[in-house]
């Protein structure tokens, strides 16, 4: 997921929310050959692991702005055209341009001198060339008691925030909702700039965004874990350091890339729309297979096995690639303002952005109606589940714009698996891929895929004023303020406004 934190309210609500759906799935319409065809030749030996092989291993890690990640778009429209899929390129607008060259500090005391790795979050400011060197302080976990205990000391000074292991999904969303908190009493206090201790093992470093997003004015990075707590312990122990950062960024102004749309025409109703996405650029520590090059992947690998079979929906199928995810979900936010148009037609929406643990139903967006028709989708797959759905909005993934547009969305669920410990992290690599799941997951995505582009159904497009009580009656503005879109909805910039 992009930034694919949830809050933890959200978690518990999944928790209480779920609710198990075989019933219902009991209850579907007579199997659907085609449907039955398409699961079967998902599961059987198609370029999917090799494609995501080439994906990681040849272009790397593909931030949006990079050479890599041109080269990985265009190879990905290579490969739609290879199978027989008319692909475009569709070009949106980037708010900026964020990339690190390089991330290096030392740390000076009395008789120390040490080099730990360290990365620059994204949204991070550049250090004058020649380095930023002030006084590194222990600012404990950065809580007000922290900050308050810390007092003018500060002003001027680098924080280090010491953070707990990262081993799942729930301390992803810790991090996130307590890193908004922390950034502003450390910049209120007057901080020249913030280092987190890496909550990945050893020395793994990963790409954290900076709360602030775009907006942020400050040099931030992250420290390998075991240099960190060496300083800490330094500190702790009463011997002061300073430390001196060079951090070389790649930043400029509003640019123009593209994401990548598959389509196959609907024999029926070639008018309705329906979309399956997975973001295709990554952060660049790893190689970006667990997020999200395994599901971008998938995606096309849909698209290539409904090509190969022969097959024809009564619906449009698009398959999006999306860019600019990882840096404010901005590809799929542009699809909706060029297609605008044609949003009354798009009858879904799906995205899927959590690695490789085995999906486990979906969220749905607040919208009841959607689950009918997703359960009789899944029953070709049936076997692959159980699925239990969980009814709320969700933020952090490219499901965004459409759901703020009123088209009815879906996010896959799934289990978590290795997917936190590696998130956004230089081991988020091809080897952490779930193969076997990746494929399993694969037929259920495309069974629910087709499920949508196929099936008699009704998901009209939800008004400004059903949106806006989408908002007011969940945690939907509380995520939304967590990944920096809350302003720009307000600001009637993104989705829609009463
Ligand atoms: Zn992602």
């Amino acid at each position: 997921m992009a930034r694919s934190a949830r809050s933890s309210h959200l978690l518990s609500v999944l928790l209480l929310a779920a609710v198990p759906t075989q019933v219902l799935a009991q209850s579907a319409t007579p199997p659907d050959s085609a449907a039955e065809r398409l699961v079967g030749a998902m599961l059987g030996d198609t370029p999917l692991v090799a494609d995501l092989e080439a994906l990681t291993d040849r272009f790397g890690g593909r931030p949006t702005g990079s050479a890599a990640n041109q080269r990985a778009f265009e190879w990905a429209v290579e490969r739609f055209r290879e199978a027989g899929v008319r692909v475009r390129k569709e070009p949106f607008r980037m708010p900026g341009l964020w990339l690190e060259r390089s991330a290096w500090v030392t740390i000076l005391g009395e008789g120390v001198r040490f080099t730990p790795r360290v990365a620059a979050l994204p949204f991070s400011t550049a250090t004058p060339r020649q380095g930023l060197t002030a006084p590194l302080v222990d600012a404990g976990r950065g809580s007000e008691a922290d900050f308050a205990r810390l007092g003018a000391a500060v002003r001027g000074a680098v924080v280090l925030v010491e953070t707990e292991e990262l081993r799942d999904l729930d301390g992803l969303f810790r991090e996130y909702n307590e890193a908004g908190g922390i950034e502003h009493r450390a910049l209120e206090a007057g901080a020249a700039g913030l280092v987190y201790q890496s909550s990945r093992p050893h020395d793994i470093l990963a790409r954290h965004n900076a709360s602030l997003g775009w907006k942020n004015r400050h040099p931030m990075m992250m420290m390998e874990r075991d240099g960190a707590a060496r300083a800490l312990r330094l500190l702790r122990a009463g011997t002061p350091l300073t430390l001196t950062a060079v951090l070389d960024i790649r930043s400029g102004p509003a640019y123009e890339t593209f994401n990548v749309v598959g389509e196959i025409r609907g024999a029926t109703h070639p008018e309705e729309i329906v979309l399956i996405g997975a973001h295709l650029d990554s952060w660049d520590l790893g190689t970006g297979a667990l997020d999200n090059g395994a599901n971008a992947m998938m995606v096309l690998d849909i698209a290539r096995q409904i090509r190969r079979l022969g097959i024809i929906p009564a619906r449009t199928i698009r398959f999006a690639l999306w860019n600019g995810e990882e840096q404010n979900l901005n590809g799929s936010h542009g699809y909706t303002l060029a297609h605008r148009a044609e949003l009354d037609r798009h009858v879904m929406a799906s995205s899927y952005d959590i690695g490789t643990g085995r999906i486990t139903g979906f969220f749905t967006g607040g919208r009841g109606e959607v689950i009918p028709v997703l359960d009789r989708a899944l029953a070709p797959v049936a076997g692959l589940g159980p699925f239990s759905h969980v009814n709320v909005p969700i933020v952090g993934t490219d499901n965004y714009d459409f759901m703020m547009q009123g088209v009815a969305n879906l996010v896959a669920n799934q289990e978590s698996a290795n997917y936190g410990p590696n998130y956004h992290a230089r081991s988020d690599e091809f080897g952490r891929a779930d193969l076997r799941q990746l494929r399993l997951n694969a037929a259920i995505a495309a069974a629910v895929t087709w499920g949508f582009a196929t099936l008699d159904l009704s998901l009209p497009r939800q008004t400004a004023a059903q949106v806006d009580s989408l908002v007011q009656s969940t945690d939907l503005a509380d995520q939304m303020r967590a990944f920096n879109v809350y302003e720009s909805w307000l600001a009637g910039e993104r989705g829609l406004r009463r």
